[in-house]
C-alpha cells in the first residue's frame, strides 16, 4: 500500500502515520520528495484497511498494491487449479460441458435430457429445483422433488449434476443429491450463504453477479476459499449493461482477466447471456476460443413448454451438433472437448 501526503504536510503529520502504520504490525518506508512525502507500507496482513489511513491528516490519497484476495490470487497460487468431480474434469486441458435444462420439471424430462447432452459430448448435467425467478407468479422449482429426478438422472446417464442452492438452511438437502453446489447470480455476494458454503467440502459454482465487477467475483470465491473449499468454479453469465438487444452482456474479457489474476477454473454461460437460442452458438464458440475452461448450457427437450429460460433452450440435436463445432476450435487452441 502506497500513501501520497499532502504538499507541504508537516512532519508530524508523517509521524502520526508510521506510528499508525508501525502499531498494526506494519513497516513504514519513507521517501522524502522535493514536493511530497511517499508513504509504502510492507504488511504480510491481507486485512490491512486502506480506509484507516485515508482521514489522517495530511493524506492525499491511498492505493493498494496486492489485490484484497489471496487465495484466489494467482500470486498466491501459481499453477492453474484442476480437479476432477465424479469423472467431470475441469481447469486442465479438457473443457467441461455442463448442460440441461433450467428447471428440473419431471423425471421423464430431466432423464431424457441427461441421457441425450450425455450422448451428445456433456460432462455434467444441471437443472435447477430451486429457482430464483424474477416473478413471485413464475414456477419456483420442483424442489427436493427435483433433487431427486435430477440425482437419478444423473445415474442414468453417469453425470455428475449441479444445481442451485439458495439458502443456508437448503444446503444440507442439496449436499444430499448434488455433486457441485450452484451458487447463482443474485447470490454472489450473499457473504453468510458463501461463508457456510465454504465449510461443507463440496465444490461450488460461484456464478457472477449480474452487475458484480471481476474483483467482486474473486472477493466472493475469497470466502469460499477462506472456508476451507478448493474445488471452486468461477461462471460468466452476461453483466447488464445498456445493451437490451441480448438479456446480458457475455464479458468476453472476463475470461483473460480471471486467468491474469486467478487460478480458478473459468466457465462461460452463454445461454443466460444471451437469452436467445439464435445468439447461444456463437457466445459459445467465442468462449471457447478465448479460453474458457468450460461451458453451462441450457438444453431442453421441447424449449417451446419449458416452465423456464425455453426461449434460450438448445433442443438436444443443436447442442449435438454444437458440441461438434465446438470440438473443431478446442482443436484449434490445443484443449478438447
Ligand atoms: C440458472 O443457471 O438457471 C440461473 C438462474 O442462472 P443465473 O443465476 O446466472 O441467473
Ligand atoms: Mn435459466
Amino acid at each position: 500500500m502506497i500513501i501520497v501526503m499532502r504538499i507541504g504536510a508537516p512532519e508530524e503529520e508523517v509521524d502520526a502515520i508510521v506510528k499508525q502504520i508501525e502499531s498494526s504490525g506494519a513497516t513504514a518506508h519513507i521517501d522524502h520528495g522535493s514536493e511530497r512525502t511517499i508513504i509504502g507500507i510492507r504488511s504480510a496482513r491481507h486485512d490491512l484497511d486502506e480506509s484507516m489511513f485515508r482521514l489522517l491528516p495530511g493524506v492525499e490519497d491511498v492505493k493498494r498494491i496486492s489485490k484484497p484476495y489471496k487465495l484466489a490470487s494467482r500470486e498466491f497460487h501459481p499453477a492453474n487449479t484442476e480437479f476432477n468431480v465424479g469423472g467431470m474434469e475441469i481447469g486442465g486441458k479438457k473443457i467441461a460441458l455442463m448442460a440441461g435444462p433450467c428447471s428440473v420439471e419431471s423425471e421423464e424430462q430431466i432423464v431424457e435430457v441427461a441421457k441425450a447432452v450425455k450422448a451428445a459430448g456433456a460432462t455434467c448435467l444441471r437443472g435447477g429445483a430451486f429457482k430464483p425467478r424474477s416473478s413471485p407468479y413464475a414456477f419456483q422449482g420442483l424442489g427436493e422433488e427435483g433433487l431427486k429426478y435430477m440425482q437419478t438422472a444423473g445415474k442414468v446417464a453417469g453425470l455428475p449434476v449441479v444445481t442451485e442452492v439458495m439458502r443456508i438452511d437448503q444446503i444440507d438437502m442439496v449436499c444430499k443429491y448434488a455433486d457441485i453446489l450452484q451458487v447463482g447470480a443474485r447470490n454472489m455476494q450473499n457473504y453468510d450463504l458463501l461463508k457456510e458454503l465454504g465449510r461443507i467440502g463440496k465444490p461450488v459454482f460461484l456464478k457472477r453477479g449480474m452487475a458484480a465487477m471481476l474483483e467482486d467475483l474473486l472477493m466472493s470465491a475469497e470466502y469460499l476459499l477462506a472456508g476451507g473449499c478448493e474445488q471452486v468454479i468461477l461462471c460468466e453469465r452476461g453483466i447488464r449493461t445498456f445493451e437490451t438487444a441480448t438479456r446480458n452482456t457475455m464479458d468476453i474479457a472476463s475470461v483473460a482477466v480471471i486467468k491474469r489474476f486467478s487460478h480458478l477454473p473459468i466457465v462461460i454461460d452463454p445461454s443466460h447471456a444471451a437469452g436467445t437460442v439464435e445468439y447461444v452458438a456463437s457466445l459459445a464458440l467465442g468462449a471457447v476460443a478465448a479460453g474458457a475452461d468450460g461451458l453451462m448450457i441450457e438444453v431442453h427437450p421441447n424449449p417451446k413448454c419449458a416452465k423456464s429460460d425455453g426461449q434460450q433452450s438448445l433442443t438436444p440435436p443443436q447442442f449435438a451438433e454444437l458440441v461438434q463445432r465446438l470440438k473443431r476450435v478446442a482443436e484449434a487452441i490445443d484443449r478438447e472437448v
